[in-house]
């Protein structure tokens, strides 16, 4: 089985959390799966801007990348963070390489067009291409890769990703079979319940009625995508759960909410 392993930011900042994620990603390895996990930022992308003295500011839930910003994500994202996960994964006993897009050129990126223009955010982007005979010289070689949300333009420069639709647009591309979320909250939640599931129909609703909002919003909307590009079961799992992971790999009814492509019975999402 093919699958792609989003890992939220905020998972990277503890470090008994990640060797839990660690030790089941090296697990599933074991067992024959090939795996690409693409991460996010964490805390520690916005205070080392902050140590910098680089102001943020957002549009739509997406920060605007000057260069300035762009260099600290190159240096955080695709240094710090990239290398911290790598190195749980190896040291939890199967080998796992860094990339950072530049890399083999393995992550290619657009810039993306934001009120008509393009670059309109700076070095925001969208991904447009997965080198995949790379990452599967690695999986025959039991490494397993783990990219940054970062993206490599036709300029040469490097665009920051949402690392939510770089996962999503992974999975399209590599033609995983699974897609699975990792973060700081036990599923979507409907108050202080988590939905068993959604479907990708209701997600819409979800937003109009306020129920979900901030980076679920993307989050659900990346699931959507990865859906309709034929990625077959899709789930938001809590990263912070011991054994998640493999659960939710092992499909059935596991733990999170999965996204469905298709209505879902109403009976059938009732909160876990
Ligand atoms: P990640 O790092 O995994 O991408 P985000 O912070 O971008 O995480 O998105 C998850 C966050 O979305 C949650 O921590 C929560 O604050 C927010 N959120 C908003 N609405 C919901 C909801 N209905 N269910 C779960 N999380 C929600
Ligand atoms: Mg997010």
């Amino acid at each position: 089985m093919r699958l792609v392993i989003k890992l939220a930011g905020a998972l990277l900042d503890d470090p008994s959390t990640l060797a839990s994620i660690a030790r089941q990603i090296a697990t599933l390895e074991q067992e024959g799966h090939e795996l690409l996990v693409v991460h996010g930022g964490g805390k520690i992308f916005t205070s080392t801007l902050q140590r910098m003295g680089i102001e943020s500011r957002f549009v739509g839930g997406l920060r605007v990348t000057d260069r300035e910003t762009r260099d600290v994500a190159v240096m955080v994202l695709g240094g710090l963070l990239n290398k911290r996960v790598a190195g749980a994964i190896s040291q939890a006993g199967q080998p796992a390489i860094g990339l950072c897009a530049s890399d083999a050129g393995t992550f290619l990126a657009e810039p993306m067009v934001h009120n008509e223009v393009a670059g309109g955010l700076g070095y925001v982007g969208y991904l447009t291409g997965v080198n995949v005979e790379f990452l599967e010289s690695l999986w025959r070689n039991g490494v397993v890769p783990v990219a940054s949300c970062l993206g490599l333009g036709a300029d040469g420069e490097l665009y920051n990703i949402n690392a939510d639709h770089m996962a999503a647009a992974c999975a399209e591309f590599i033609h995983a079979d699974r897609l699975i979320y990792l973060t700081d909250v036990a599923g979507v939640l409907d108050g202080r319940k988590v939905l068993k599931a959604v479907s990708a129909n209701e997600v819409e609703e979800l937003i109009r009625h306020h129920k979900v909002s901030g980076g679920m919003v993307l989050k659900l909307e990346a699931c959507k995508r990865a859906l309709d590009a034929g990625v077959q079961q899709v789930r938001i799992v809590g990263g912070g759960l011991a054994d998640g992971l493999l659960a939710a790999a092992n499909g059935g009814k596991g733990p999170g909410t999965r996204v469905l492509p298709t209505a879902y019975p109403a009976a059938a999402r009732m909160a876990s």
